[in-house]
């Protein structure tokens, strides 16, 4: 059994109070869907949503219920927000044994569920004249939406970790816009380890000009990734890394890995 936080997760009045521009929403579930085996697409509705202006690369803190009387904040970005039909789309990995993986295996139409949002500081840099993403399944969500709203004319490569072949995703890239994708497949090697994604990045052919790279994943191989990249001459104004979850841990109270 992975290690559980034991730490209460403030009320959602406290976190509002800290946390300005950020608001609540109760929504219920609209409907879910596999998108590959491991990756569940849940879709929520809830009046009001139109108000949630966010920037893609950013999540919301979801209230996950459970069948106990304890509820677990955690945090997934946001895939695509339809204004018009008020409609929330996220993209959760199943990935075994977490309060969050088992609320989206099991969420029934019509359940409801709080959501506080938007949060998140890690968008497109307007001042890249290229972008690099490297992260596994967890990031995807984040990433393909960044991927999707870059400019046309925009350059970026992506190195994506997933399990295999049956886990790559579409991604929608613009029009106009140079995109490489490269995926790595685990082939059933363990997820969170760095050896996939560092041995990409050290090999990828940097474009000239000024860079900015996104890493999300497990927590040390976010660290490696990043050490990686300012081995590479990248400065630390380049590089936003954000660690998704950690191995064998839960994630905190507050949504993100605990860190020591
Ligand atoms: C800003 C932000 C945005 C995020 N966006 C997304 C998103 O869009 N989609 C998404 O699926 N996740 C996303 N994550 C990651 C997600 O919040 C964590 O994976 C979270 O730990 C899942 O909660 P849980 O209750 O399922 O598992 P937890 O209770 O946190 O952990 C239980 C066990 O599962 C393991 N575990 C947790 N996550 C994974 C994983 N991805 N793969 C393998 N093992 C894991 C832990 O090591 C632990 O042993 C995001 C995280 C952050 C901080």
């Amino acid at each position: 059994m992975p290690e559980q936080a034991t730490t209460t997760s403030p009320p959602t009045s406290s976190l509002l109070e800290r946390l300005p521009g950020v608001a609540a929403w109760t929504l219920e579930v609209d409907s879910t869907e596999h998108l590959t085996p491991s990756m569940c697409r849940v879709r929520l509705r809830g009046e009001g949503l139109a108000s949630l202006h966010y920037e893609s690369g950013q999540d919301v803190m979801v209230n996950v219920p459970t069948d106990t009387d304890q509820n677990f904040r955690r945090r997934y970005s946001i895939r695509y927000l339809d204004p018009t039909e008020e409609v929330l789309t996220l993209d959760i990995c199943l990935h075994g044994d977490g309060p969050g993986a088992r609320w989206a295996a099991g969420a029934v139409p019509g359940s409801t569920v709080e959501i506080i949002g938007p949060r998140g500081k890690v968008t497109l840099d307007p001042d890249a004249d290229w972008h690099i993403f490297a992260g596994d399944e967890a990031a995807l969500p984040a990433f393909s939406s960044m991927l999707e709203a870059l400019a046309p004319g925009a350059r970026a490569i992506a190195l994506f970790e997933v399990g295999g072949a049956d886990e790559v995703v579409e991604v929608a890239v613009p029009d106009g816009a140079d995109v490489t994708i490269e995926w790595l497949g685990r082939e059933g090697a363990e997820p969170g380890r760095p050896e996939l994604l560092t041995g990409a990045l050290e090999a990828v052919p940097l474009p000239d000009g000024r860079g900015h790279a996104y890493l999300s994943a497990e927590l040390r191989v976010t660290s490696a990734l990043r050490a990686v990249l300012l081995g590479r001459g990248l400065g630390p104004g380049q590089l936003s890394p954000k660690p998704y979850w950690r191995r064998g841990v839960a994630n905190a109270a507050h949504g993100e890995p605990p860190k020591d």
